[in-house]
């Protein structure tokens, strides 16, 4: 034997509520308990309250102290205030699919609309929903009594919870032409509608059905006549003293429906009834529990929704999640900034991720929340981030003690001081507000705990620009570079990662007396790589080895002997240097300067003169050149005196040494 249970058997989820919502006060209350008019129309139920001391009264008047229990129902708003009155406990088990027609309603009441309610006029539901337009409302429950009503400028439209949906819609479809401006909310829960689908289906698959409900219920009577249309044997139980076993035993599938005010308990006997009757090992019942579960919940807490905002205020905003009721999110569970203007954050029709916190926030609505859902991402994000050690940007948003509090998008993070730069910062405050790149290092979603780093990046994009330069130069290659920084003996240069150092004395072939006569800081330059240590990191930079040696190619040019034009450049007091081709000077001694004596050699001759020279003397070794100016002179004739004696007979000279003497 099998036997199925339809998986929307019993309490539909609005009944559940109220039920538990009564077991919970018979636990918390120590002062009587009431329910304003029967909490559910099953006799074994009511006893069963009964027996545990809730009473139903008829009206609030009826009591003076106490707990008072709000039926699913719901009821009209004076009963809060009577209740309020009364100094009562109130215990308000409304199902949140009417609470968010009472909230409809009372909403488009305030902005001037006609209210319809489609449905029963003596349906408690519908008596409590008119009070929250001030029983205004126009009832409808037929199509003829559409004809009666006159026209209107706004006309919004709800229906009672349990009415068809065909009526619903051909009623509204004839009020179309009765106002310019109509909003129609299709408030009819599915639970009714879902659980006579799910008894014709289940009376198609089997041999025999039960259903169990009190045989007064009408909706349990309604689920007896639909399974009677699938299915040739159909049982109406209230309990399982009701069940005939004997009839039973002859099928071999059999499906179990129940109506909407039947307890689950009661629905648990039929089962367990059965199971004893039968052999145990030919049962094969569906999962109860899960069936009940899933009868009751269609999202649950933990679920994530989509909402369209329908409305925003300073506390709260309400979303459509295409539930039987609008979700809202209180201002904490949407953003951290206490102090910003939801309407600033969001806009009607925005649609939005959410988190169901709960089902009925106590005033019908889903509770939702944004942040839940912000949190649950960026700590995925975060987590991915960590992982990978992916780089990521952010903005440094403050100074805080010991560091910085970074805004990387997602969430905010701390950078400690020491891992905002290789470099050592004076002023924290200074650099708030600047975008900085870096990884995270520390990562614990427990404690909260995000450490984020720009140094760690620094250094290793550092790291691989030096390694990337030491593997693409060599000794001898140009590189060009810029100048970091000037010091007495020498200049930094910047070549993109790591600095390369030319040495004063490779500035120029010419003396330098300071780097900075020859280099500016920021001078984009080009030198000479003379050395590379990868170990050591260093790389010896020149600039004079860009052009020739000028010493080299003045011994190619010239030769002792040659005649040279050469320009002044430095008198002193032996002589005067000449510059002979850029780069290279040559000594005019004071000797070689006149024929005459000299002793100020400013007087003969001054910087910038050019003047025509011989190169008397060159050494390459000492880098040193001689020249003469007294090759291009006259050598002057020495006067004889006439009382000189140049020459006596009897001296033994030649004359060549008497002329010798005098040409000296
Ligand atoms: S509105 Fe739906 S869920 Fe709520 S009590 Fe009525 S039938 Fe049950």
């Amino acid at each position: 034997m099998e036997i199925y249970l339809a998986k929307s058997a019993g309490y539909c989820y609005g009944v559940q509520n109220a039920i538990n919502m009564v077991e919970k006060s018979i636990r918390d209350s120590k002062i009587n308990i009431y329910t304003l008019g029967h909490i559910i129309h099953n006799r074994q139920v009511i006893e069963k309250l009964e027996s545990q001391g809730v009473y139903s009264i008829d009206k609030i008047e009826d009591i003076n102290d106490g707990t008072i229990i709000i039926r699913s129902h719901g009821v009209q708003p004076n009963i809060y205030e009577k209740v309020s009155e009364k100094n009562l406990v109130l215990v308000d088990a409304t199902c949140p699919y009417v609470k968010n027609i009472q909230k409809k309603v009372e909403r488009y009441y305030q902005d001037n609309y006609q209210i319809i309610i489609i449905g029963d006029e003596e349906h408690p539901e519908v008596i409590g929903v008119n009070g929250w337009c001030n029983n205004s409302a126009i009832i409808l429950n037929d199509i003829e009594q559409v004809k009666k009503i006159p026209n209107y400028k706004k006309i919004c439209i709800v229906a009672q919870t349990t009415i068809v949906l065909e009526k619903f819609l051909e009623i509204v479809s004839r009020i179309v032409s009765k106002a310019k401006e109509i909003i129609i909310f299709n408030t009819i829960c599915d639970a009714t509608k879902n659980r006579q689908d799910e008894a014709a289906n289940l009376a198609k698959k089997v041999d025999v059905m039960i259903v169990i409900g009190g045989y007064h219920s009408s909706n349990t009577q309604k689920l007896v006549s639909i399974s009677k249309e699938y299915c040739k044997n159909v049982f109406h139980v209230e309990t399982y003293r009701d069940l005939p076993i004997v009839e039973l035993i002859k099928y071999n599938k059999i499906g179990i429906t129940a109506g909407a005010s039947t307890p689950n308990w009661i629905i648990k006997e039929v089962i367990s009834k059965m199971e004893n009757e039968f052999n145990k090992e030919e049962i094969m019942p569906m999962d109860f529990e899960k069936s009940i579960e899933e009868s009751m919940v269609k999202i649950k807490p933990g679920d994530i929704v989509f909402g369209e905002v329908i409305s925003i205020s300073e506390e709260d905003i309400i979303v459509n999640i295409g539930y039987k009721s609008d979700g809202k999110i209180i201002k904490s569970e949407f953003t951290m900034d206490k102090d910003s203007d939801l309407k600033d954050l969001i806009q009607i029709g925005d649609k939005i991720e959410l988190e169901v916190l709960s089902l009925n926030d106590g005033e019908g609505y889903v509770a939702l929340s944004k942040k839940r859902v912000d949190d649950k991402k960026a700590t995925k994000r975060l987590n991915e981030i960590f992982e990978n050690q992916e780089i990521i940007s952010g903005k440094i948003k403050k100074s805080i003690k010991g560091g910085f509090i970074v805004d990387i998008g997602i969430k905010d993070v701390f950078m400690p001081i020491s891992h905002y730069h290789i470099r050592f910062i004076k002023d924290p405050e200074s650099v708030v507000g600047q975008s900085v790149k870096g990884i995270i290092i520390e990562y614990n979603p427990e404690r909260n705990k995000i450490i984020f780093s720009q140094k760690i990046v620094l250094e290793r994009e550092i790291s691989e620009k030096k390694e990337k330069i030491f593997n693409s130069i060599e000794v001898g290659d140009k590189i060009s570079g810029k100048v970091k920084s000037i010091v007495k003996f020498g200049a930094f240069i910047d070549l993109g990662g790591i600095d390369g150092m030319i040495h004063v004395s490779d500035l120029s072939w010419q003396r330098v007396n300071h780097p900075e006569d020859v280099l500016s800081i920021g001078d984009t330059i080009e030198a000479m790589v003379m050395e590379v240590d990868k170990e050591k990191e260093r790389i010896k930079l020149s600039l004079k080895h860009l052009v020739e040696n000028p010493w080299e190619k003045v011994f190619k040019l010239y030769s002792i002997g040659d005649k040279v034009n050469v320009k002044i450049v430095k008198t002193t007091s032996f002589g005067a240097f000449a510059e002979i081709i850029k780069g290279v000077e040559g000594l005019i001694h004071k000797s070689q300067i006149s024929f005459e004596n000299i002793d100020n050699v400013e007087e003969h001759l001054s910087i910038g003169q050019e003047v025509e020279t011989e190169i008397i003397d060159m050494d390459k070794e000492k880098k040193k050149i001689g020249l003469s100016m007294i090759s291009f002179q006259d050598k002057p004739i020495k006067k004889i005196e006439l009382n000189e004696t140049v020459y006596k007979e009897d001296d033994d000279l030649t004359l060549g040494d008497v002329f010798g003497k005098l040409f000296k």
